[in-house]
């Protein structure tokens, strides 16, 4: 089936011309015209635009780039001109918003060729570590459709893990694209804060999101990577570093890469199938030539704390420009301009953006900005100093990506603060704005993917697209295998 070919046998193919962009494309869309009822993966169809793109596509006929008529998903917050865009809130579904820009990430892939053929599904405004969250309700795992696909960004690790595209993109704001990435036995990556833009996809917590990709596998990733990555004009916090050629740096060596195994990240709770996949991924890791270092990051345990202060803080902020005026959900009957802005945020938000608009509201007020704010932006400098020393010392940090494999759909649905644990592994990172990335390292008794964690420092992403390339190629030499649906 072409739909579930990498990206570099999908680029050999249309390269020889044995396939055609178009039958691709045309691929994707059968699968998940087939599959995705099972899922709920997609929640936007962009067809009709998709397969005139690749016919363009084919007519040219070069593919010189390794993303030339290869399809993909877009998480539903990415922005593209012409296509509907909702955050899966209601608060623009209803009006089915349709931006007139695009994000900066859709129109790099657009002009090396790549194809967008669908929005998937997420947590309401990205924020949920299970897609239950969303107005379009839950996507499912394809490995045990009883299951979640994880979160935010499930639809689009969901969708990829059961071939419906080559490729897709996600936010990682506190976890988004490793958590479902694990649950889903595929790899993604969020990059140094910085190293992608974040011009033209909603924004959830402003010094805390990231864009980055989903792929079947580490070359995948790392050609995804490059293609999105570097300065951006439009948005202002984008680096000017120069971009590494990340695949030409893969090259399945671990000599004297040292490994870092942080004690804090193997503590009780977590399932033994999954302390086992890591401790035999560090294994891998040692015998291909790296030396294992047992180090301790004793700040980890105040980084899920601190993360849920500083987030729901900019959500409160970030979410104020949905008044239901300007777009988005309309109302009538208002008597005031109050009694509009109450009535369009309380119809159009869910409980859990709520709850995020209230937390952070309370906690920017004047009487308690010096105890949470403050105290949480000094302890979030506690934590990146921490890093930055461990990092003095080895190279990579390994750890789970949750301390779990993929819960039951509905297993946290009145507990709002053991869904906040389930990004226990996944916060520091974000505090300390390091790159992380998530690589499938073992299935469980019953079969659900184990994600590996690969940390490195600021700027570190080809040092840890390497060791995760290292692992993949001598752990699963036939690649990981796939969900049966
Ligand atoms: N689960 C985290 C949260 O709900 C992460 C969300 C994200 O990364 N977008 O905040």
């Amino acid at each position: 089936m072409l739909n579930s070919l990498t990206i570099t046998q999908a680029h050999d193919k249309l390269k020889t011309k044995e396939i055609s962009s178009v039958e691709l494309t045309q691929a994707c869309i059968d699968r998940i015209e087939s599959i995705d009822t099972k899922l709920n993966a997609i929640v936007h169809k962009n067809y009709d635009k998709a397969l005139a793109n690749a016919k363009r596509i084919d007519e040219a006929g070069a593919f010189e780039h390794p993303l030339t008529g290869i399809p993909y998903l877009a998480k539903d917050v990415f922005c593209e001109e012409g296509v509907p865009t909702t955050a899966s809130s209601n608060m623009l579904r209803n009006k089915d918003y349709v931006p007139p820009f695009s994000s900066t990430t859709t129109e790099r892939l657009n002009a090396v060729g790549a194809i967008s053929i669908a929005k998937a599904n997420t947590d309401e405004f990205t924020m949920g570590a299970s897609t239950e969250t969303s107005a379009f309700g839950v996507t499912r795992n394809p490995w045990d459709t009883s299951r979640v696909a994880g979160g935010s960004s499930g639809g689009s690790a969901a969708g990829l893990a059961a071939d419906e595209a080559l490729f897709s993109l996600g936010t990682d704001t506190g976890g988004s694209i490793r958590q479902p990435a694990g649950f889903c036995g595929i790899s993604g990556i969020r990059p140094t804060y910085g190293r992608t833009s974040r011009y033209g996809v909603m924004s959830m917590a402003s010094s805390l999101d990231t864009i980055g990709p989903f792929a079947k596998n580490i070359e995948d990733l790392a050609i995804l990577l490059e293609a999105i990555s570097g300065k951006d004009p439009k948005d202002g916090t984008t680096s000017s570093r120069p971009v590494p050629n990340y695949r030409s740096l893969l090259t399945g060596d671990m000599k004297n890469m040292k490994i870092g195994l942080p004690k804090e990240y193997f503590v009780e709770g977590i399932q033994p199938a999954v302390e086992k996949a890591v401790h035999d991924a560090a294994t891998v890791l040692q015998n291909l030539g790296g030396e294992l270092i047992e180090i301790s990051l004793p700040h980890t345990k105040y980084a899920i704390a601190t993360y849920y202060v500083l987030c729901p803080c900019e959500v409160s902020s970030n979410m104020a420009r949905y008044d239901g005026i300007r777009y988005g959900h309309t109302v009538s009957g208002a008597e005031s301009l109050l009694d509009y802005y109450e009535q369009a945020r309380s119809e159009g938000f869910g409980p859990e953006v709520k709850r995020r608009i209230m937390i952070g509201t309370y906690a920017l007020s004047a009487g308690y900005y010096d105890a949470y704010y403050r105290q949480a932006q000094k302890v979030r400098t506690v934590i990146k100093n921490e890093f930055d020393e461990a990092f003095k010392k080895v190279d990579i940090i390994i750890s789970p990506v949750s301390p779990h494999v993929a819960f039951p759909v509905g297993a946290h649905q009145n507990d709002p603060l053991a869904m906040y644990l389930e990004d226990v592994f996944l916060t520091a990172q974000v505090m300390a704005g390091i790159p992380a990335l998530s690589v499938p390292c073992g299935l469980s008794a019953d079969k659900l993917p184990i994600g590996l964690q690969i940390m490195g420092p600021q700027w570190g992403e080809e040092t840890i697209l390497k060791a995760a390339h290292a692992y993949e190629k001598a752990a699963w030499p036939d690649g990981f295998g796939r969900a049966v649906l």
